[in-house]
């Protein structure tokens, strides 16, 4: 590290410079993941973390991580394979998804001998338990898959984890804000900081640099995301000029809580709970007479919406829907579910063992991010080579689209993605890059523009505070794309967010500071935000089909002539979203498994 230089490039900023092998930027189970593996591999690695590592979603993580290890009955890989194909509604790139499924055999035990608590079976085996759309024999029975620990699973493994990193020496940079990337023609060079906590900026210089910043659940009014998910790392691709693809698909969660938006796990349902509407009626029963209540995700949460529309919600004002866990005895629930009985509690005020939990489907997860190719190298269309890889990018967990869950991602396949691709990222940046290796100086203006934008926002005068401007964003999204999407909402919803994004330039900040300026900090959250809900809409209002998470009223049959493709997508400071498409890659990664065509869903 050299010593802090005074102001450069004209800006009043302190300025520290680093050089490492790898930066990683984000301290979640994906970061972490590929942390630990860099420094193992004798690389210089540092990871940057907004927050503390072991606060990152990742914690929150519930109902656990699938595998086909087949301690609790049958299975195999390919049915694990199979059954996210069908997740993805073939969407999905079969060559990652053949990887990740192999992959996570090991990856669990390698886990274990890391540490991690995993509940366990009489006989001592890892426990697992029945997910959504977690089936044997290619659709068959049900499959015992998910390998948990109660149903705190992320907790577990974000502290193996992180220990993991800090017995390998990694170097954290914790309450590090990135701020963008440094590009060098087309290529990545490192990333920018800003140190929260004493106000210095950080061009950190690497031979690459890995994006593993999250999901940004919160472009949405009730999600079940952190509020620190805001996908910062998506928007400083786009900020690089660099696409992101398949934002249009956001998984809705069937079982926030009415109001809250916490989760309660798809866990509590594998353990055998139920929905009910309003009527008392198992309605799952007629949507999804084989899956019930374990059907995708992306099915439970339509049906339960239509159930609300045509008046057999729950409640006085019939706007929500009951899910039963009374049955399951106290013995069980304090076993294999003491973390969702406690926010029963406090974010419903039911006791789980007597009444039923008052839920809503809730934004969830991002499908969408950054384009990359299994080994996790991020790709953008160029030169008419749709895979062409971004030299110097990584991109990792949900931040990432790999695309290993398409149009709708399987419950405990998002804990399976971010350890096997974290490792992945490890394995491949040994490939390309060597410990200790010099780097070329980075260019003259390298942060300016980092600088800029910092410096615009920090003192920005305008008439609209921050949170105004994010509610309104939430709302828009919240009323015009999600559950059920239609082309004429959608236009709507484009309008209105076209009128935020203009707001921009009236922001008004508060505090001018450099340390611990949470309003600063929210303000370019709430502009990386901005860029994704802009592009989550465009991006749904172009798909004219229904696939996976994307139901389209007006569109309602999937189109694989037309749309068996990835949508991806630039955004400019104007505003305006610009399109392009990448194949599905539907061929298997070996000739071990056959190639899954796609074919109608039934449940
Ligand atoms: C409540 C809940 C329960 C879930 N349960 C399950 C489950 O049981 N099974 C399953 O498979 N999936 C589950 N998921 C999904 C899964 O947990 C997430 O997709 C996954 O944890 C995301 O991990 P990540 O490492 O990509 O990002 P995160 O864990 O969100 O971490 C992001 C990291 O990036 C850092 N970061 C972000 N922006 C910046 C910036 N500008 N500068 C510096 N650092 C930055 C943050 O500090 C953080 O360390 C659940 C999700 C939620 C919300």
């Amino acid at each position: 590290m050299n010593a802090p230089a005074p102001a450069i490039n004209g800006f009043a900023y302190k300025i520290v410079d680093h050089t490492y092998d790898v930066v990683v930027v984000g301290g979640g189970g994906a970061g972490l993941r590929a942390t630990f593996g860099l420094a193992d591999k004798g690389l210089r690695t540092a990871c940057i973390s907004k927050i503390y590592p072991t606060r990152s979603h990742t914690v929150a993580a519930q109902g656990g991580m699938s595998a086909a290890l087949g301690n609790m009955g049958e299975d195999d890989w390919r049915w694990h394979m199979y059954d996210t194909v069908k997740g993805s509604d073939w969407l999905g790139d079969q060559d990652a998804i053949e990887y990740m499924v192999r992959e996570a055999i090991p990856a669990v035990l390698e886990l274990e001998h890391y540490g991690v608590p995993f509940s366990r079976t009489p006989d001592g085996r890892i426990y697992q338990r029945p997910f959504g759309g977690m089936t044997t024999r290619f659709g068959e029975g049900i499959a015992h898959r998910t390998c948990a620990a109660a149903d705190r699973t992320g907790h577990a493994i974000l502290h193996t984890l992180y220990q993991q990193s800090l017995k390998r020496r990694a170097e954290f940079f914790v309450e590090h804000f990135a701020l963008d990337l440094i590009m060098e023609e087309g290529a990545c060079r490192g990333v920018v900081t800003w140190n929260l906590d004493d106000g210095t900026i950080h061009r950190f210089r690497a031979g690459l640099t890995v994006l593993a910043t999250g999901g940004y659940g919160r472009v949405f009014f009730s999600a079940t995301a952190a509020h620190t998910c805001t996908g910062d790392g998506n928007a400083m691709a786009l900020r690089a000029g660099l696409p992101l693809q398949d934002m249009e698909f956001i998984q809705f969660h069937p079982t926030g809580i009415y109001g809250a938006g916490c989760l309660i796990t798809e866990g509590s349902r594998g353990e055998g709970g139920y929905l009910t509407n309003g009527e008392g009626e198992r309605f799952m029963e007629r949507y999804a007479p084989s899956a019930k209540d374990l059907a995708g995700r992306d099915v439970v949460s339509r049906a339960m919406t239509i159930e609300i529309r045509e008046g057999r919600g729950a409640g006085p004002n019939k706007d929500h829907i009951l899910l039963h866990l009374e049955h399951l005895g106290e013995e069980l629930l304090d076993l294999r579910l003491p973390g969702i009985t406690e926010t029963a509690r406090i974010f419903a005020g039911v006791d789980i063992t007597r009444e039923p939990i008052p839920v809503l489907p809730t934004c969830h997860y991002n499908m969408g991010g950054v384009p990359t190719n299994y080994r996790t190298e991020v790709v953008a269309p160029r030169g008419g080579d749709p895979d062409a890889v971004v030299p110097g990018l990584m991109a990792v967990g949900e931040a990432a689209c790999v695309s290993v869950h398409g149009a709708n991602r399987l419950g405990s396949n998002s804990l399976l993605d971010l350890i096997v691709f974290g490792r992945a990222a490890a394995i491949r940046a040994s490939e390309l890059v060597r410990p200790g290796e010099s780097q070329r100086p980075l260019p003259k203006d390298a942060g300016d523009f980092a600088l800029t934008r910092l410096d615009r926002f920090r003192h920005a005068k305008g008439g609209t505070p921050t949170a105004a401007l994010r509610g309104e964003m939430q709302k828009i999204m919240q009323n015009h794309c999600a559950v059920f999407r239609t082309g004429d909402s959608l236009k709507v919803g484009l309008d209105l967010l076209g009128e935020s994004w203009a707001k921009r330039a009236d922001i008004r900040i508060a505090d001018r500071s450099l340390i611990w300026n949470s309003d600063l900090v929210e303000t370019l959250e709430l502009d990386n935000l901005l860029m994704q809900a802009v592009v989550s809409m465009a991006s749904a209002a172009n798909r004219t089909e229904s696939r996976g998470a994307h139901a389209r009223e007006d569109h309602p049959e999937r189109d694989d002539q037309h749309w068996l493709k990835h949508t991806i997508s630039w955004m400019g400071e104007d505003g305006r979203v610009r399109f392009d498409y990448r194949p599905v890659h539907l061929q298997p990664l070996s000739n071990d498994v056959q190639s899954f065509p796609p074919k109608k869903r039934v449940y």
